[in-house]
């Protein structure tokens, strides 16, 4: 290829088309190189939920207990797969370390800036033509309770969302009724989170291809990053399957992937692929209006125009696409109750999609500047939050490479701390 560009971004998933997106915008000359087709990483798959609500890491107090727990269950919504991987190893040792008070109460506000910060964003983008598919909805999320336990977790998390100065309302089984009489999922009550939005995840990663594509960037496909030219303290280019690509600035936003690349340039990354399921019923028999959360199942349900998703499981097995079936019954259940027509032998379930969600140890993205280098920006570790955070990111990068102060604060997500 032998071509120079002021940034290149490394990985053309939500965070890598969002940098890209603001970025050019700012005037610059930029390429994003990915090695599938934008379609390979968790951006298409996953619940499509842009969720302020979701304030606590996954880092927390009694989540190593509670995992433990759940290792015995073959139906759990979590399962680590026992193997000698030092990363991995690193990387509980890091998890359970993170997993204090501490680190909730420093999380709270900075992933409540960043899901608002972004939600902005995202109506801004909404409203671009040819963004009209992705569908985006911004009636609130609720999340369902059906056993004591549940409820005592979504109150909690209501108080919390409270106390950061979210709307919530809790709510009883009629009222739940009232806001959606779809509800099928057995339930006593519920929380409404009233800021939270949703949208057609695949539909946005299409749109902000074409709209990538009309800006003027160069989108690389089927160009996989192997290595790195260094000069000095810089990055000069890209090493791809299809030649170099020399690069002023590098980005570093490969999901999941970012780890082992990152190792190339001495960057220690902690980051695990946690891999998610998903299933989505094309022209479902019955729709919701709003989302939902099954608490005691840990699974989602997101309507999208013509489609209904449901999505869970956390498990870390490595980069392992197979999916675990049986896993996949807390899914089914609900769709069995949604969508009753594949209670029958005759109409087989499509297949479940799995992506694998960037975790950091402490459950905060890793967003900033690279120590070792001059010219790299590291951009990833979303975790369950990517689809939420991906514009805010985008511009955050944008400000990184062109010297201007982020509008949220930062300093929490500085990728050299771990
Ligand atoms: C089941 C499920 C449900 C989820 N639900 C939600 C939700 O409701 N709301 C939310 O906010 N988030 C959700 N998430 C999380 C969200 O999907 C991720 O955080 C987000 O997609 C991560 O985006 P990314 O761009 O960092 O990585 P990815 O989307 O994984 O993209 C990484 C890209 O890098 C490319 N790449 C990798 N290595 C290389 C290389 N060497 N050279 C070139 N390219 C490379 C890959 O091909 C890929 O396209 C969910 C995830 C899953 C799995």
């Amino acid at each position: 290829m032998d071509e120079k560009y002021d940034v290149v971004v490394v990985g053309g998933g939500v965070i890598g088309l969002c940098s890209a997106y603001y970025l050019k915008h700012l005037g610059a000359s930029v390429a994003v190189l990915d090695k599938g087709d934008y379609s390979d990483g968790a951006s298409w798959v996953n619940a499509g939920l842009l969720v302020p609500s979701h304030l606590e890491p996954i880092a927390a107090p009694g989540v190593v207990a509670q995992g433990l727990k759940w290792l015995a269950d073959p139906e759990s919504p979590f399962y680590i797969k026992p193997r000698i991987d030092m990363e991995l190893t690193r990387w509980l040792w890091g998890f359970q370390a993170a997993c204090t008070k501490k680190n909730v109460e420093r999380a709270i506000p900075v992933l409540r800036d960043l899901a608002l910060a972004s939600l902005e964003l995202h109506d801004d983008l909404s409203k671009l033509p040819g963004f009209e598919k992705i569908g985006l909805t911004c009636g609130g999320l609720l999340m369902l309770h059906n056993s004591p336990k549940s409820e005592k977790a979504n109150l909690a998390l209501a108080d919390v969302a409270e106390t950061a100065g979210l709307s919530i309302q809790r709510l009883s089984q009629s009222e739940t009724h009232d806001i959606d009489p779809e509800i099928r999922t057995p339930m006593n009550g519920s929380v409404l989170f009233r800021e939270d939005c949703s949208f057609d995840p695949e539909q946005f990663m299409r749109a902000m291809v074409r709209q990538l594509q009309a800006d003027g960037v160069h989108l690389f496909s089927q160009t996989e990053v192997t290595d790195f030219d260094i000069e000095s303290d810089r990055v000069s280019a890209m090493n791809t399957t299809k030649g170099d690509v020399a690069a002023d600035h590098v980005v570093l936003s490969a999901g999941s992937w970012t780890g082992p690349l990152g190792r190339k340039l001495k960057i220690r990354l902690p980051i695990q692929p946690a891999t998610g399921y998903s299933i989505t019923i094309e022209n479902p028999s019955s729709q919701l209006r709003i989302p939902l959360i099954v608490t005691d199942e840990h699974v989602t349900i997101t309507p999208m125009a013509g489609r209904l998703r449901f999505g869970g499981t956390l498990t870390l097995v490595g980069f392992d696409e197979t999916v675990d079936e049986r896993r996949t019954l807390p899914l089914r259940r609900q769709v069995m109750l949604y969508c009753p027509e594949f209670n029958t032998d005759d109409t087989p379930l499509p297949a479940t999609q799995s992506g694998f969600r960037p975790c950091t140890t402490d459950g905060l993205p890793a967003i900033g500047m690279a120590n070792n280098w001059k010219n790299v920006v590291v951009a990833t570790g979303h975790s369950m939050l990517g689809m939420t955070q991906g514009p805010i990111t985008g511009q955050i990068v944008a400000d990184l490479i062109t010297g201007s102060q982020p509008r949220v604060d930062i300093s929490s997500l500085n990728p050299n701390r771990f």
